[in-house]
């Protein structure tokens, strides 16, 4: 169990929402009281390039810059991208988007699942299903044996080695319960169903409501992944719109401050997100963009990832049907080929929020993340058992893609895209700093491919479909050969341990 004794308690919502903040910790990084997202700056650039079309040798320019400095640009570069509308110019910066990502992550796309484990909250989102108030909204949180349950599922069926475990904000899941279910997801263990092997969880990644730097530290000892907080909106009037004033969500420094304390905690993969459909998207991209690099001025740590939510249908909302944001699937698109050049070492998290077709739509347009067989209800898994199941009334929002791991895994396989399972990188401790270099220099990108093939192959061998596996084993065996070809001297090394996971031993990794 996590010693939780440094970190404060709460007696009930209202004590929650009093004291809560804590404005030193925000105060620390907006020194002066200026804060690093210059809407000023930002409003001006949107300004200046709104209408014009974009110089075709500048967006050239701009694009052999991210290629070869593999650096967060500056918000001018930015805003010159996104003035681009020429479609034979756009495909120019999708093709480099696309050959960043290969430099950066290689042919491998990450496998995740969120994992609901609460939805009390003692905020008021106005766009969100779990806003406290919203009586339609079936409230629970989930006991430890429940989730031992959903994790049988995950990890014991479905196959997952990743999670993104979200919490609702509430005294009730307190950090110590955070760190309480994170200690248990790691804990279980269960069997493979086609060889019986032992699997369980092997990264836990936190969406939760930003911490004070005490409760961030305890998260780090139990061993959180990522810790992923969504702006929402850097906008400070829409937020404030959004967020009402007497909920601890309503104070806009605490969020945007909320990484600055992860890092000062050592926990030091971070996650930013924006929730499209809520701003002028010119505004959040390059708000994203100055967050980042006010992360590397303090830390020299960016984020390490960005997830690209868009507002879905919700219980006792209208929002996301009215609000006068939304944005098509070709601005979707645009997005994402403009933060892959923008921040080109980060992940990209598109989750299945989207539908199936503007998935695979923006495969090649950097992301490096999906989940899949996703089940967002509080206690969904266990309770549908693995089926493809919605219900407005048990979820925070309405999901797009229903798709199966194995169809996913299937249609990756089929356009030559591995889907690792691979959780070694933090495991060996290459995170924050450390990985960013490795991210930036494209190491990284060829190291995991060997952890991408041994997880692949584990996966193929204890969950897929006979079909699935016949066009995985195609893949592997041309992964090997590139493999072979890159590492002479180091494959048969490989080859052991890819051979002895045939065999049913788990988790190697290098
Ligand atoms: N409650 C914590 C918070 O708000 O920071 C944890 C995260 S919340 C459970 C997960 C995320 O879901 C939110 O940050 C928000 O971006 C997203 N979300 C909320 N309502 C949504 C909607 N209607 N459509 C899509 N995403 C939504
Ligand atoms: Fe609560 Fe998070 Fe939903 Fe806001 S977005 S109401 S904080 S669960």
């Amino acid at each position: 169990m996590a010693d939780t004794s440094g970190i404060r308690k709460f007696a009930d919502a209202a004590d929650y929402r009093k004291r809560f903040v804590i404005q030193e910790e925000i105060d620390k990084y907006l020194p002066g009281g200026r804060h690093f997202i210059d809407e000023n700056r930002i409003n001006a650039l949107i300004a200046a390039t709104d209408g014009k079309p974009a110089d075709p040798v500048r967006v050239r320019e701009i694009i052999a810059k991210s290629e070869s400095a593999c650096e967060t640009l500056e918000p001018e570069d930015t805003a010159v991208l996104m003035q681009v509308t020429d479609p034979a110019l756009f495909e120019e910066m999708r093709a480099a988007a696309d050959r960043i990502k290969h430099k950066v992550y290689d042919n491998r796309i990450v496998m995740f699942a969120p994992l609901y484990m609460s939805n009390l909250c003692v905020n008021g989102c106005r766009y969100c299903g779990f806003r406290e108030g919203n009586s339609l909204q079936k409230r629970r949180v989930l006991t430890m044996d429940e989730l031992k349950e959903e994790i049988d599922v995950l990890a014991g069926r479905i196959g997952h080695k990743r999670l993104i475990a979200v919490y609702g904000e509430h005294p009730s899941t307190s950090t110590e319960y955070i760190a309480e279910t994170i200690e248990t997801c790691y804990a279980r263990q269960v069997k493979a169903p086609r060889t019986g092997a032992p699997v369980g969880i092997r990264r836990v990644n936190v969406n939760a409501a930003p911490l004070p730097v005490a409760d961030l530290k305890v998260l780090k000892k139990v061993g959180i992944g990522t810790f992923q907080v969504f702006q929402e909106t850097y906008n400070r009037k829409l937020y404030e719109q959004m967020h009402p004033a007497w909920s601890v969500k309503g104070n806009y420094d605490w969020r945007t401050t909320c990484f600055h304390r992860c890092l000062e905690a050592g926990v030091d993969d971070v996650g930013l997100g924006v929730l499209y459909g809520l701003c002028d998207w010119r505004f959040e991209l390059l708000a994203t963009v100055m967050h980042a690099r006010d992360l590397e001025r303090w830390f020299n740590i960016g984020p390490h990832t960005l997830s690209f939510p868009r507002l879905e249908p919700a219980s006792g909302t209208r929002v996301p049907e009215e609000s006068p944001w939304l944005i098509d699937d070709d601005t979707f698109a645009r997005i994402l080929v403009i933060a892959r050049l923008s921040v080109p070492y980060t992940g990209m998290i598109v989750t299945a929020r989207e539908s199936p077709a503007s998935r695979n739509r923006v495969l090649d347009h950097g992301m490096t993340q999906l989940d899949c067989s996703s089940n967002i209800a509080i206690k969904g898994y266990s309770d549908f058992a693995n089926e493809a199941h919605q219900e407005k009334e048990r979820q925070q929002f309405m999901l797009g893609d229903n798709r199966s791991i194995d169809e996913m895994v299937r249609y990756l396989a089929s356009r030559g895209t591995i889907t690792s399972f691979c959780t070694a990188g933090y495991r060996c401790g290459r995170t924050g700093g450390c990985i960013m270099d490795a991210l930036k220099t494209g190491r990284e990108g060829k190291f995991c491919k060997i952890n991408a093939v041994l997880t692949f192959r584990e996966w193929l061998d204890d969950f897929a479909s006979d079909e699935t596996r016949a066009i995985g084993d195609r893949l592997i065996e041309k992964e090997l050969e590139g493999i072979k070809e890159w590492l002479p001297k180091f494959y048969p090394t490989v080859m052991k341990q890819y051979e002895a996971t045939c065999r049913g031993e788990r988790d190697l990794f290098f």
